[in-house]
């Protein structure tokens, strides 16, 4: 394993929940981490890697209470940095996928903090195939595209190109999209995608309270179905959720009569 000395930080992806999808590496980095800073979306199991000894700092979001500000976070790593700790910033996923990473890594960088990313699973990739939807399928994409439906205000991000996101990306993955669902589908419908799209909500994958809701695309545009889901959510639209049937079902058993891809897909 890398050396993790006193002095430097390292951003560590904790992966999207189960506990056994933290790598190898982020559980030696949590084993010798002074400290942890962890966000919410953090399960509190993956903490038990940590040190009896090592702080935890718990730097997320609590209901009714704001969240610490990024920048108020970047002077805390890098003044327990400067304490001589080693600091483990422990992320849900991947710390560079929609996590704040990167700013984090640019405030290291800034104060001259060594610092080293740990790669995480993350949760439109690792989530979506615990509940048998692969990203990709040569049959169906060739390409993939993971969006966050928000600004830095909270609304509907004003950058994202709905036309072409409709034209250009088959299988489009979006985190944080949870509150704006029906915005979201109801906006690539405007743009051209067809209301029998196949289209899922994940949430709070690869955990016992996993819930996978199959619809379409018109259907999240009305609202329909996600009646008692919570988030986190992952929402994914196109071609590849037509495989959730046969592959979320072959996890558990071999299945006599699973439809073929042609047939899942309507073809
Ligand atoms: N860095 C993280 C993403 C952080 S943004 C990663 O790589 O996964 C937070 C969003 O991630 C949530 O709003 C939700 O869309 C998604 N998310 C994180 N964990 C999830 C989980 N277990 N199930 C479903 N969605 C999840």
């Amino acid at each position: 394993m890398p050396p993790f000395p006193p002095g430097t930080v390292w951003l560590v992806g904790a992966g999207p929940g189960d506990p056994g999808l933290v790598t190898l590496q982020a559980a030696w980095a949590l084993g010798q981490a002074d400290a942890i800073y962890f966000d919410a979306l953090v399960n509190a199991e993956v903490l038990r890697l940590a040190r009896g000894d090592c702080e935890k700092v718990f730097v997320g979001k609590r209901a009714g209470c704001p969240s610490p500000k990024q920048s108020e976070i970047n002077a805390a790593l890098i003044a327990a940095a400067r304490r001589g700790q080693r600091v483990a910033r422990l992320k849900g996923g991947d710390p560079y996928v929609f996590g704040r990473g990167a700013e984090e890594a640019q405030g290291l960088v800034a104060a001259g903090v060594p610092f080293r990313v740990s790669p995480g699973v993350t949760a439109g990739i690792g989530g979506l195939a615990a509940a048998g939807i692969p990203v990709t399928h040569r049959d169906v994409n060739q390409s993939v595209t993971l969006i966050t439906a928000h600004d830095a205000s909270g609304g509907l991000s004003s950058k994202l190109d709905w036309e072409a996101l409709s034209k250009g990306a088959p299988v489009l993955v979006v985190y944080m999209g949870f509150r704006l669902m029906s915005v979201i589908a109801a906006r690539l419908l405007a743009a051209g995608r067809p209301e029998s799209e196949p289209a899922a909500v994940v949430a709070n994958a690869t955990t016992d309270r996993q819930q996978v809701v199959r619809t379409t695309l018109g259907r999240l545009a009305a609202g329909e179905d996600v009646e008692g889901i919570s988030p986190p959510a992952i929402i994914v639209v196109g071609g590849v959720v037509a495989l959730a049937p046969v592959l979320g079902l072959a996890a558990a058993a071999a299945v006599q009569d699973a439809p073929t891809l042609a047939e899942a897909l309507g073809g």
